[in-house]
């Protein structure tokens, strides 16, 4: 294995307002030798997902920051190539912080078998894996959605946003998704079956909030924050439940992040808002991934899959989450 070549990207510098090729440092290097209790992986795809701009900063987070010089994290499917780990043999597909490089050498901390033959490997980063996890634990436990209901999801066009919309549907909801752009929209309603979209780059959003949800939201699964958080504040029903699970629209922010003004919509409405860290419901995954594999194999469930080729393309592919250049999970073959 020492003969491999191993592409890296590393964390250069901390990015101020959106990252760029500038903030990675992008190598070449040899294979290093597997150790005892070590697995090489061969990356197949990376999960591009708008946290790891958030690992890119300094300061306290729900998990730490990647150290400047270090491999820049992410979360891949590949195959075992050399494993001195019992648990795991060359030639078993893995899901794990395998990093954004062809081949990641350490411990398999936190990594699980996948079975190829089940689902094409891309799936096991969308709706079969954190994607999808984040999607249902996000809804199901913190939104608590009712049948009859009426949910809004913003970033409903994207990974979390599109899964979360249509487990929405499968328990019985009105669903409302916000989505730039009209082909966004539309096929939110034709090919997901939402009830009805909302583009937010043409539309005036409180109008379209009012035609849209006549009787108030009783479910806000937000993705976005900033502009769009207030809008559907202002648009609460009574009891409603406003699940903070992203803020994608505050993360490039240069100055301090732009929070609620219409939280008082909460009082008003004896309304709740709450956040969400997809890994506090780790032990449950196996359960819900059961379910979800259900619904994906009754046609209840469509993932969508945006997958763009090449490493090395990797910076600016990741930049396509915050432009908006992505409909579904986007994912990186390597
Ligand atoms: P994604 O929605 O597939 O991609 C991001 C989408 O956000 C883009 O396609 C774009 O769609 C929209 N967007 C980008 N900039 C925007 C802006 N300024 N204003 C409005 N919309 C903007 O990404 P994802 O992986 O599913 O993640 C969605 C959110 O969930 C993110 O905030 C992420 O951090 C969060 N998340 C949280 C957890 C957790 O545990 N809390 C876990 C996973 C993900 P449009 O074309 O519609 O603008």
């Amino acid at each position: 294995m020492t003969a491999q070549t191993n592409r890296q990207f590393l964390l250069a510098r901390r990015p101020v307002g959106a990252a760029s090729r500038e903030d990675f440092t992008y190598q070449q290097v040899p294979v290093g030798e597997v150790a005892e209790g070590q697995v090489l992986v061969k990356n197949e795809y990376l999960s591009l997902d708008p946290a790891m701009r958030g690992w890119m900063n300094e300061g306290k987070s729900y998990i730490a920051p990647v150290n400047i010089g270090d491999v820049m994290r992410a979360l891949g499917v590949g195959k075992v190539v050399e494993s001195k780990d019992p648990k795991f043999a060359v030639g078993d597909y893995v899901q794990g912080a395998t990093g954004v490089q062809d081949y990641f050498l350490g411990k398999p901390v936190g990594f699980n078998k996948i079975n190829p033959e089940l689902a094409p490997l891309p799936r096991y980063l969308s709706a079969l894996g954190m994607t999808g996890m984040s999607a249902y634990f996000a809804l199901l436990e913190v939104g608590q959605p009712k049948s009859g209901e009426t949910v809004v999801i913003s970033g409903a066009a994207g990974a979390v946003g599109s899964v979360a919309g249509q487990i929405a549907k499968i328990k019985g909801c009105r669903v409302i998704g916000i989505a730039g752009g009209k082909e966004k929209c539309q096929s939110l309603i034709d090919e997901l079956h939402f009830d009805g979209a909302i583009d937010y780059k043409s539309e005036d959003i409180h109008a379209a909030l009012k035609r849209e949800c006549p009787q108030g939201v009783d479910v806000f699964f937000d993705n976005v924050g900033g502009d769009i958080l207030d809008a559907v504040l202002s648009r609460l029903a009574p009891k409603a439940r406003v699940v903070i699970c992203g803020a994608i629209s505050q993360y490039n922010n240069k100055e301090a992040i732009k929070g609620p003004a219409n939280y008082l919509s909460l009082l008003v409405n004896r309304a709740r808002m709450e956040g969400f860290v997809v890994m506090d419901h780790a032990a449950n995954f196996a359960a819900a991934g059961k379910e979800m594999a259900g619904w994906l194999a009754s046609g209840q469930l469509t993932s969508k899959e945006h997958v763009v080729e090449g490493l090395e393309t990797f910076p600016e592919t990741l930049m396509k989450l915050f432009k908006g250049e992505n409909f579904g999970k986007l994912v990186l073959k390597v």
